[in-house]
């Protein structure tokens, strides 16, 4: 089973990869009350993530577009901590 276990992290590293793209474009932002990441719904600092990655990987872009977006599609454009202190 280590065949798997090492998918396992290689596709846990990818996606680390991806968040620190998309957190240091500012595609994704850490809320400072609840430290969530919360997406900024924000279309240029997603190409600018897109660039970044094309610097730092081998991958053609439609896969590193497709990474990005597949990461950023599991974020909310609301912290969840936010929005339960909304809801009160
Ligand atoms: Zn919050």
């Amino acid at each position: 089973m280590s065949g798997s276990k090492r998918l396992l992290e290689d596709l846990e590293a990818d996606r680390q990869w991806a968040e620190s793209m998309l957190l240091d474009a500012g595609a994704l932002k850490e809320c400072e009350l609840h430290g969530y990441l919360v997406d900024q719904m924000d279309s240029s600092a997603f190409e600018d993530a897109v660039l970044a990655g094309r610097q730092e990987s081998s991958e053609n872009e439609e896969a590193i577009r497709h990474k990005l977006q597949n990461v950023l599609n599991d974020y909310g454009d609301e912290c969840p901590g936010c929005e339960a202190n909304a809801a009160d």
